[in-house]
């Protein structure tokens, strides 16, 4: 019997832990396994002709939020071409389901919750020629899941290292790596309340995979723990391991920011700048929202930690944010918003909250006034305090945060918008109406349209203009004589010649084989308001990234 395990990514990049895990737990006892990563991306009719291609007897998918739709298309297309084809479906999105998922959807078995243990039941029987006998967590038709509860794995442990086993690709340079499982904590809206009981492989075991992984230089590791730092000497003794054996890896965890003691803070003042990068979910700072979700943070140490964080700048901040939660209007949202910008994260994400199936915020839903869009990925239309145009304006400012905040392009401008504004959400308010009305939400605006839309929307503010074309310049090479209007161009023959010196003592100075371009302009405003001469370098060498160099001179404006 051949077994394909296969899933829909959102993107290319994005590797599936969960194959690799399910194929090392079912091991040689349920046949031939093949695990094949597709992407939402391709052609339904190329995803259905490569599965078939591989002549699978089973094909099992791991559905999320992402793939739902396309999984189930996929899956009735592929029994209908051929319905000699087992089908399984697994994975948080059909979880949850009643009997009745089994009239419209032509599968032959659900996997609820964790995969492992009903997979290789399942497999096992049927590659023995045998019906599958009942057991938690294998939904065949007929049953609903509240029927057949979900089974975990006692001992993690217990389940193969499929890094050692050769099950992932580690030439991809992006993993994903588990060292625990489950989340102590019980926020309503977060799938991972539901697994209460935190389970984590062994230390030698986590040992042996890291050194795996940092061995074969992994370019990204991301450990998907729910909450790394769970308990702190667990997550001391991994970040300690880490920091004596790593070679080139990066690192991504998952942080609870306010469970971080004053031992782990000064451990993780010791890493490497760029080693680590931290997610740390702030979702709201809102103590009466909090309360309402069944979020337990203690927001003081959180502000506290983090800025503690911030301040030894060796890690990447990441900070998330969720809008539309039970009990909050657009006040305690800009909130929120202001409290975390003042935390200085070098990402902040806002989104709007998700009524997932199987969450506990979803069962409340109608309790609380909450609508939500009945497809994935199941968004917040409208709650009892924000209406749509009110959450989809919050939506655009996330979508705004992402393209200006978090690219790292903007920074003088950011930096200068406190001339003009009285913080960064009262900006993200005023530009929000502007982006739409020029349709910069339809399509994506190409760089040097998005630098002309912002430069056009604080004209009135010179300074902040100028910090804008400053961005502009760093960004990429600016083409003289095809210069964006936001730049004044028109140097004197004093500045000319200061121009012509520093290109020339620049390409004396130049290495071997690279290649040097030029862009000048002048500023009014950069320098309490002296003309101040700006001259940027473009030097680039076959295969290395391109570098800018900026120089700023008071201008000659006499000939000389
Ligand atoms: S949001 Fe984070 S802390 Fe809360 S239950 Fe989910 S994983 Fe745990």
């Amino acid at each position: 019997m051949r077994t394909l395990l296969t899933t829909l990514h959102s993107k290319y990049i994005h590797p599936s832990l969960a194959l690799p895990c399910l194929a090392a737990y079912c091991g040689d006892t349920c046949g031939e396994l093949l695990i094949r990563e597709l992407t939402i991306h391709q052609p339904k009719e190329n995803l259905l002709a490569q599965i078939l291609a591989l002549g699978p007897d089973v094909v099992a998918f791991s559905v999320y939020v992402w793939n739902r739709q396309l999984s189930l298309e996929l899956a009735a297309a592929l029994k209908v071409a051929r319905p000699a084809v087992r089908l399984v479906l697994g994975g948080p999105e059909v979880s949850f389901e009643n009997a009745d998922f089994f009239d419209h959807c032509p599968v032959d078995a659900l996997v609820c919750g964790e995969g492992e243990i009903p997979l290789r039941h399942l497999l096992h029987a049927w590659n023995a020629g045998l019906p599958p006998t009942a057991i938690a967590g294998l939904q065949l038709p007929g049953q609903s899941a509240v029927q057949v509860g979900q089974s975990q794995l006692e001992n993690l442990d217990e389940l193969p290292s499929p890094f050692a086993a050769g099950l992932v690709d580690l030439r991809r340079g992006y993993v994903y790596y588990e060292s625990s499982r489950g989340c102590p904590y019980s926020c309503s809206f977060c799938m991972s309340a539901l697994d209460a009981r935190v389970r984590s492989f062994s230390m030698a075991r986590i040992k042996a995979d890291l050194t795996l992984l940092m061995a074969a230089e992994v370019a990204q590791i991301k450990f998907v723990d729910r909450t790394f730092n769970y308990h702190g000497a667990r997550s001391r003794e991994i970040i300690r391991f880490i920091l004596a054996h790593n070679r080139r890896s990066h690192f991504h965890f998952e942080m609870g920011g306010d469970l971080l003691d004053e031992e782990t803070l000064a451990l993780l003042e010791t890493v490497p700048a760029g080693m680590f990068q931290f997610e740390i979910g702030v979702q709201t700072t809102q103590p009466t929202t909090l309360a309402i979700i069944s979020r337990t943070t203690a927001m003081g140490k959180l502000y506290k930690n983090i800025k503690r964080l911030r301040s030894s700048a060796n890690i990447h901040l990441h900070l998330d944010l969720i809008v539309g939660l039970p009990g909050e209007g657009a006040a305690d949202i800009d909130a929120s918003l202001t409290d975390v910008f003042a935390l200085e994260p070098h990402h902040l994400q806002v989104e709007l909250v998700k009524l997932l199936p199987g969450a506990l915020l979803r069962g409340q839903a109608v309790a609380r006034g909450m609508r939500y869009d009945p497809a994935p990925p199941y968004r917040v239309l409208a709650t009892p305090l924000l209406s749509f145009a009110e959450l989809e304006n919050y939506r655009g400012i996330g979508r705004l945060i992402d393209l200006i905040h978090n690219s790292g392009r903007f920074a003088h401008f950011l930096s200068a918008l406190a001339q003009i504004y009285s913080s960064p959400v009262e900006f993200y308010q005023a530009l929000y109406p502007w982006w739409l009305r020029l349709g910069g939400f339809d399509e994506p605006l190409g760089l040097r349209r998005q630098f002309e839309v912002l430069a056009d929307f604080v004209t009135h503010a010179p300074g902040v203009h100028e910090a804008l074309a400053r961005d502009y310049a760093l960004a990429g090479r600016v083409v003289p004589g095809q210069a964006p209007a936001f730049f004044d161009c028109a140097l004197s023959p004093g500045e000319e010649l200061q121009v012509k010196q520093q290109l020339k003592q620049t390409l004396a100075g130049r290495a071997r084989g690279e290649n040097v371009q030029h862009f000048a302009c002048v500023f009014h405003h950069l320098n309490s308001g002296q003309r101040t001469l700006a001259v940027y370098f473009y030097r680039s060498r076959s295969g290395d990234t391109p570098v800018v160099e900026e120089t700023l001179l008071v201008a000659e404006t006499t000939s000389p």
